[in-house]
Order: C-alpha cells, then structure tokens, then sequence
C-alpha cells in the first residue's frame, strides 16, 4: 500500500497568455474562438507540471474555469450573471461581485466532463477533480429567488451530484468538494453542512473528499487570521462529525499556520490531506520544512492515510513560485518515506 501519497488542493496559476496573472476572477486574456484551445493547453501544462515535480495524485489545476465557485455556475440554469451583485461573503470577511439566483436552479449541462476526460487522457497518474461544495456555493451567490440557504444548497447539492457521477464516469479517482465556508460557519455544518455534501456525494464509488481551508492568501484572509487569537480551533468543531460522514478524505490547512495540527487526531478512519505548503506566501518551502509538517502529522494520523497537501489553492501565485512549490511537497515527502524506508 502507498504511504504519503502527494497531491495539491486543486487550482494552480494560469499562463499569462491565458488569464491575467497573480489574481481571483483573472478575466481571460483569449478571443472566444481560441479560449477552448487555450484551457486544454494550460491543462497539458498544468498535469506535466505536477508529474514532473512528482506529485502522485494531479489534478487539471481549474485552467479551464474563472473561479472555483463560480466555474461551476455557468451552466446552472436560475442563476443569473449579468446582473452581478456585490455581496459580503465569508460572514462579511471581504465583498464580491456575485451573480444572484432568480429561479430553480437546474444544471443545464454537463460543465465539467470534456475537462475531466481531456485530463484523464492526458495522465497515468490518480486524478482529483475539485467542485464547489453547497454550503459554499450558496455563500458565493446573491439568492432573490429560494430566500433559504438550506434549500438553495440542496438544490445546489443535486446538480453536483449529476455532475460528479459523469466525472466519476469520465475516470475520476477522487472527487474534492471545496468548503472553506466549513471554517466560518461551523453549527451550519453540523446542522446541515455534512447533509448537503452527503447529498452532492451520493452513489459515489470513486473517492469521496472535502477541501476545508482558511482561504487564498490574498489581504482579506491574511487580515481575517490576524483576529482568530494564538489557536485556530475551527475544525474542532467539525472534524468530530466530519469522523462520522460519509466522505472519505478531509483536507485542511497545516504549513505555518495556528492550527494545532492535533487536531487531525479528531479525523479517525478517514485519509487526510494535511496542508504541507503555505499557499499565502512567496517564498518556497525547503523539502525539509514539508517533512517537518508531515512528520508532526504522523503522530497523529498512519502513513497510508496521510496525503501531503498544499494548504489552498496557488491560483493568484506566480507560476515559478507556486510549481516551487510543487516540487518542495514531493520532495519532502520523498524525505519522509525514505526515512520510514518505504
Ligand atoms: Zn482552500
């Protein structure tokens, strides 16, 4: 059985060629008839990237969609794009502009397929593909038609489900859900949280995981983690029934951070993805700094369910920094399994 398979929360840089570098929403840089071209080629780019580090599990890197969020939204009937709303997000943690939900919301398409069957055919390795989760989707939306975030993420929980049976379908190994929304409202996923990605999971064979972070590092989430004290305890509030769910990987944020990495302890029987890279900072980790973090995971977690990760997302990274980056990951944990003698 492997131990410390490597692979990354989801989104990498974009060519600069391809959408504007070094920010969120990086409107693209390519005419409509070459734009398709383009995201397939970023992709190319994206999972030879990653072998050549040598990361174990790829992904596509999210070349092909503007926003993590919002990537899937384009092709959900009821939600409305040209009347862009700005909102608070986050619990009011930093403003964006939205689109607003103005009827039932219904997939009309397929949104993500072609991506994930032009990534499967282009590597041998294990592939993620990463969707928004409900509770975060509804976080990231105006709503002036269900007046009801729990209904709205159900809603929205079915639409992925069709849409991440056809990854599966399209050669998938691991689908991701992303939950940043997880670490800010905490009653909401006990309440509710858990439920709606059981929802967005269900019949499933492939592996299940939910991606639960403290966001990109850009100023408003820096500025955010300046007020939550010496000890970042969010996910002790979850991870206890997170244990009971039904996904079976959690992935969450560890490099240079206030997270008491004990805490991974809560997570029994499930793999985790521990954060082995800060994805807030330029300067690249030395293979020795990943190690350190992961042997700190060890003690509370076996090897064969340890999976370094990077803390978010490198997307508003430069791209020579954040494929650094990519390579200090594997190289640790080369380190640490020659150390295990494995
Ligand atoms: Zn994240």
């Amino acid at each position: 059985m492997p131990i410390l398979e490597t692979t990354i929360a989801g989104s990498l840089p974009k060519p600069a060629w391809l959408a504007k570098p070094l920010s969120l929403w990086a409107p693209w840089q390519l005419p409509d008839d070459r734009l398709d071209e383009g995201k397939r080629d970023a992709t190319l780019a994206a999972l030879k990237a990653q072998e050549a580090a040598g990361i174990d599990i790829v992904t596509d890197g999210e070349q092909s969609r503007q926003h993590f969020v919002h990537g899937f939204l384009v092709k959900v009937d009821g939600v409305d794009f040209e009347h862009k709303k700005r909102i608070g997000i986050r619990a009011d943690r930093y403003e964006a502009d939205c689109p607003t939900v103005i009827g039932p919301v219904r997939r009309r398409a397929s949104v993500h397929r072609e991506e994930a069957r032009f990534a499967r055919a282009h590597t041998t390795r294990k592939l993620k593909f990463t969707l928004p989760g409900p509770m975060t989707i509804v976080d990231t939306l105006a709503d002036e038609h269900y007046r009801d975030r729990v209904k709205l993420a159900f809603a929205f929980a079915e639409a992925l489900n069709e849409e991440a049976r056809e990854l599966e379908a399209a050669g998938v190994d691991v689908i991701q859900f992303d939950e940043p929304a997880f670490n800010v409202y905490m009653d909401h996923v006990r309440d509710w949280g858990i439920e709606a990605l059981h929802r967005a999971a269900q019949g499933l064979t492939c592996k299940t995981a939910v991606h639960i972070c403290y966001g990109y590092g850009i100023k408003a989430n820096a500025d955010w983690k300046l007020t939550l004290g010496s000890e970042w305890r969010q996910y002790e509030l979850t991870f206890p029934h997170l244990a009971r769910s039904r996904i079976d990987q959690i992935s969450l944020e560890c490099a240079r951070s206030r997270v008491p990495i004990s805490l991974i302890g809560l997570l029994e029987g499930k793999d985790v993805l521990a954060g082995a890279i800060d994805v807030a900072s330029e300067i690249v980790e030395t293979p020795e700094e990943v190690a350190a973090t992961i042997r700190e995971a060890l003690k509370h977690v076996k090897p064969e369910r340890l999976f370094p990760c990077t803390n978010c997302g490198m997307v508003p990274l430069p791209r020579e920094v954040a494929y650094g980056k990519l390579k200090a990951l594997a190289a640790g944990a080369a380190l640490v399994r020659r150390e295990l003698g494995r």
